[in-house]
């Protein structure tokens, strides 16, 4: 029998001119994360890209469920591949879908053919399979309305195909589609949400994270390292950008009123955001931000963040309840990992009554007080680069 996988491809299908460089970018991507698994063959053809196995150690189980994750693809499918041929077909259907057929109570068969020489039509040729099927499990009765289980046919250019219900991919478009981004990475639940979000509409992100050891721990950064290389199942490799942010936190401590601390911060993150963006090709800055989650994430709070920065901000989690951010998390399986108990630089010198509301002048006013081009020149030149997705 011949094992494939099936990849259906999600919204390229709807681009005009530009879609070959869409499909390229997704076949480079599929190309990229099953290297790490084994030895494959992939191609595309008509919409669908082909999975197959090129020696007998590839994990066909792994690299299902890694194009799972990859995005711009709307169905994965596991199927059996033969000649085509009416009887090759009915004869694998019985064999490979054994055990769906015994456990279900109806199905029916969907047949589609893309080759028009085939000599049955496509409701020709699912009656037959449904027939011989019907006869080798007498106790799964047909039922074309509400069937448990669907059995799909596919004659194709190459052979025809024989699977059972699609599961759904990942959707979005391939990443590397819709340019680069730096993402704001903390140790929290919302910024791997934020960046998996971004990811998915096809941007290939730089994760950024603010470190400010001793006042936060090597434990905190290695969770955000952890949480980036859990991200590369979406996100694909990528290089972690740790800014040294302690003499900065310090300096505001040191020479700014209390309530001003977290957006003064802020307003820092951004600036050298927007540096680490202008070195990379980035344009935009993704953060986890949510409107009213706390006093930084108000709206005056955030315009007065977003002044000192031309790019846009992308803020994917903005109008979300933490129950649907918590379940993202889950799905993509950073949630475990996000709520270790360990101490983000946020956290660090956090004021009693943070200003919900600041006047821009004001901020800007009261931040002159530190030499600002000197203190980002120098986090900026401290920083350290995890890479992670990489095999070495
Ligand atoms: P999260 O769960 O992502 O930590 P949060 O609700 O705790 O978010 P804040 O701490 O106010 O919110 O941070 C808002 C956003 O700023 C985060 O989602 C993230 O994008 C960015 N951010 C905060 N702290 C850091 C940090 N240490 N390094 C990089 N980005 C950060
Ligand atoms: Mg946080």
């Amino acid at each position: 029998m011949n094992d494939i996988i099936l990849l259906k491809l999600g919204e390229i299908v709807l681009k005009g001119l530009n879609r070959r460089s869409f499909e390229q970018k997704l076949m480079n991507n599929i190309k990229f994360r099953l290297q790490k698994i084994g030895s494959f063959r992939s191609y595309l053809m008509q919409s669908t890209v082909y999975i197959e196995p090129a020696d007998e150690f590839a994990d066909m189980d792994a690299a299902f469920e890694a194009m799972t994750r990859v995005f711009g693809i709307a169905s994965v499918n596991r199927a059996a591949g033969c000649e085509k041929e009416p009887e090759a077909i009915a004869r694998l259907a019985i064999e490979y879908l054994r055990e769906d057929m015994l456990s279900a109570a109806s199905f029916k068969v969907e047949a589609k053919r893309s080759d028009k020489r085939f000599p049955l039509t496509s409701i020709q040729l699912s009656q037959y399979v449904g027939g011989e099927l019907a006869e080798a499990y007498p106790q799964c009765r047909v039922d074309v309305h509400e069937p448990e289980l669907t059995v799909h046919v596919e004659v194709r250019d190459l052979a025809a195909y024989v699977h059972a219900a699609p599961t759904p991919g990942a959707g979005g478009m391939p990443v590397g589609s819709n340019g680069v981004g730096v993402t704001l990475l903390s140790g929290g639940i919302d910024s791997p949400v934020s960046t998996y979000m971004i990811a998915k509409r096809g941007v290939r992100l730089i994760p950024v994270h603010f470190f400010s050891f001793p006042y936060t721990s090597q434990q905190a950064k290695d969770k955000v390292v952890e949480l980036a290389e859990l991200l590369t199942a979406y996100c694909g490799r990528m290089t972690i950008e740790v800014v040294p942010f302690t003499h900065i936190q310090e300096e505001i401590r040191d020479k700014c009123p209390e309530e001003y601390f977290t957006l003064i911060m802020r307003r820092f993150m951004m600036r050298i955001a927007q540096r680490i963006a202008e070195a990379n090709g980035a344009r935009a800055i993704v953060t986890g931000e949510n409107l009213g989650q706390v006093a930084s994430q108000t709206m005056e709070a955030m315009a007065s963040t977003q002044a000192v920065t031309e790019l846009p901000v992308l803020q994917p989690l903005i109008g979300m309840d933490k129950e649907e951010i918590v379940r993202i998390a889950r799905k993509i399986g950073t949630f475990e990992t996000s709520i270790l108990p360990y101490e983000d630089c946020c956290t660090v010198f956090t004021p009693k009554h943070p200003k919900t509301k600041p006047k821009l002048h004001e901020v800007a006013e009261i931040e002159s007080a530190l030499d600002i081009e000197a203190l980002v020149d120098e986090a900026y030149c401290g920083i350290e680069r995890i890479r992670v997705g990489y095999d070495e």
